[in-house]
């Protein structure tokens, strides 16, 4: 137990700490997740059909508002500057467990909930990250906790993040930077997946911004010499940082595209634009990279002849794990296991999997429960910043087809059906019973803050975002 707290001892409360309830039958409320299986699915189809992307998610912020505000709860929305954010909450005092929901759509990846690749609208957008589903079971989780809550007659409250545009937008840092999660104790998130786990892992940091370089135009070929090209200074920056993929840490991931390069080649461009994405599993290693990064593109400026302005479009953290919640989430998850495929399932799971490479682990697998994922998970997410802020942990659950990879078409196709509403509902109730297991325990939320600090070691959590106001536009 390396980050047993003194305090914690002091207060005499390891006698406490431990899987009291989970030891026992799914409390009443976590049931009634499955007496309302229809219900959710019905919602998160809904949001699966409105597929909207980032930041445009007014349809489904909506309608996760309505069913919070059905069962209870008091609505704050248009959080943060972001009109398709919101927070519900219930109850009153502390402790105060925080939900995350999310539900925004991958531009590109329409799809029908068929075992084939049929796009709905050719090049629309799709649920390929499935937070349609991810938004729909928070909510249930979150009503299942207001419910206990209400019958136990116990100080505590719970709330519901509506967090938009996770895929890019950031919404979660905004809703920080309002001061949204200040009274939180700990935060419980999920995400849908291909298997049925918890995660001990961090993931990568992520910065990412474009580069806008400002040059002369003149006639290519009739004054060449009165012009300065935007555009080389865009290939000077990138061939720089090329270059430096050699002197940064293995594990760097570097990537652009040049989404501006002119408009003729008998015109010198004076306009051009790169994109860039860096990441690392440890922001502060990630700060330094940038840092050569953004020297690389004032280099460029300098020897092209050109003016180079950054805007930061993004920029999440790792997330910083938490072992103690972890813990408690893994006995609730396995407490709520998995599930098992119908024969009609079993097929569309077998046709899905005729369009997937690589190893793929056994269809069965959706009913039992993995060991925790440690190490590097390769994504990125803005529940990294929550996890700096808040003690946070994540479930992942199997709402895709054994193999299936995230963004894909095959993650759309069985998020529009069964599969990822059974995978859906794993994730409320294992979601519901570590909210109330942390409400009844409170023991666990002195822990869960006693192994934070001991993680940041003094670090103090700055968004990486500055003062810019929410992207609003960035899927336009
Ligand atoms: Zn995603
Ligand atoms: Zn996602």
């Amino acid at each position: 137990m390396p980050f047993r707290s003194r305090a914690l001892a002091a207060l005499g409360l390891f006698a406490l700490a431990g899987p009291a309830l989970l030891a026992q039958p799914l409390p009443e409320p976590v049931r009634a997740i499955d007496d309302r299986a229809a219900r959710y699915a019905a919602l998160a189809d809904r949001i699966w059909s409105f597929a909207e992307v980032g930041y445009q998610e007014v349809q489904s912020s909506q309608a996760l508002q309505e069913e919070l505000r059905a069962a209870g709860f008091t609505v704050e929305a248009g959080v943060g500057g972001m009109p398709t954010a919101f927070v519900a909450s219930y109850g009153r005092g502390k402790p105060v467990i925080g939900i995350l929901g999310e539900f925004d759509a991958l531009p590109g990846l329409s799809q029908r909930a068929v075992p084939t690749r049929e796009a709905i609208a050719e090049g629309g957008p799709g649920h390929g990250c499935g937070h349609h589903l991810f938004g729909t079971a928070s909510a249930a989780a979150a009503i299942a906790v207001k419910e206990w809550l209400g019958k136990a007659g116990r100080s505590g409250t719970v709330k519901f993040y509506g967090t938009p545009a996770e895929e890019g937008g950031g919404g979660k840092i905004y809703l920080i930077r309002a001061g949204s999660f200040a009274d939180v104790d700990a935060v419980v998130a999920w995400h849908p997946g291909d298997i049925n786990q918890v995660t001990k892992a961090t993931t990568l940091a992520n910065i990412t911004a474009k580069f806008r370089f400002r040059g002369v135009s003149a006639h290519a070929a009739a004054a060449p010499e009165q012009g300065r090209s935007s555009l080389d200074g865009v290939e000077a920056m990138n061939t720089m940082v090329n270059l430096l993929r050699e002197h940064v840490p293995q594990e760097t991931r570097i990537h652009y595209i040049i989404t501006s390069g002119g408009k003729a080649p008998n015109v010198v461009p004076d306009f051009a634009e790169t994109y860039y994405y860096a990441r690392h599993s440890d922001m502060r290693v990630l700060d330094g990279i940038w840092e050569r990064i953004v020297n690389a593109s004032k280099g460029a400026a300098l020897g092209t002849g050109t003016d180079v302005a950054m805007e930061i479009v993004n920029a999440v953290y790792n997330v910083l794990p938490n072992d103690h919640l972890a813990e408690v989430a893994e006995r609730a998850l396995r407490q709520v296991g998995g599930y098992q495929y119908t024969p009609d399932e079993t097929r569309f799971a077998e046709t899905i999997r005729r369009s997937l490479t690589g190893p793929l682990p056994a269809l069965e697998s959706v009913g039992t429960i993995q060991a925790a994922e440690v190490g590097v998970s390769s994504g990125s997410t803005d529940v990294g910043d929550v996890s700096w802020v808040i003690p946070t942990v994540q479930v992942t659950t199997a709402t895709w087809v054994p193999g299936t990879p995230a963004h894909s078409w095959q993650a759309v196709a069985a998020g529009g059906m069964s599969i990822g509403h059974k995978g859906m509902l794993v994730a409320a109730k294992s979601m519901a019973l570590t909210a109330i297991e942390l409400l009844t325990t409170p023991s666990h939320l002195v822990e869960a803050r006693a192994e934070f600090e001991a993680r940041l070691g003094g670090f103090e959590y700055q968004n990486r975002i500055g003062d810019r106001a929410p992207p609003l536009d960035y899927r336009r």
